[in-house]
């Protein structure tokens, strides 16, 4: 959610005049890494460039897609798309001694070695 807003928001001020307060300031950010008191340089630029390749987006040619506003809408939200629609669910482990069913694999294993000397089961 705030992938798809943050991208929103710089695809609409992307599409502003460049007269406009908001883009003056976002572009400066952009070129310059404006730095806000306390915040590691380029920043904002960085978090950008993140968000971007997060939904599949091409950073160097973002500011084209933006200008075409439902296609800007459509990648930003690619993400959320592909959150949705998970294409695995975990493969639960249930425990071979008792009815306890573990998420990971990993505690499944530490499960069962305490499991068997509980249950007395030989290793
Ligand atoms: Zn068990």
């Amino acid at each position: 959610m705030v992938v798809k807003s943050r991208l929103r928001w710089v695809g609409h001020v992307h599409r502003m005049d460049d007269h406009r307060l908001p883009k003056i300031v976002m572009y400066s950010e952009l070129s310059s890494g404006y730095r806000e008191r306390g915040a590691p340089r380029k920043r904002y630029k960085d978090s950008l460039k993140r968000t971007l390749s997060a939904c599949d987006i091409d950073v160097q040619g973002w500011s084209d897609l933006a200008t075409d506003r439902s296609a800007w809408i459509t990648a930003a939200n690619n993400k959320r798309l592909r959150r949705d629609n998970p294409t695995q669910t975990p493969t639960p482990h249930p425990c071979r001694h008792c009815s306890r069913i573990c998420r990971a694999r990993i505690g499944l294993i530490s499960h069962e070695r305490a499991c068997r000397q509980r249950h007395g089961q030989p290793p």
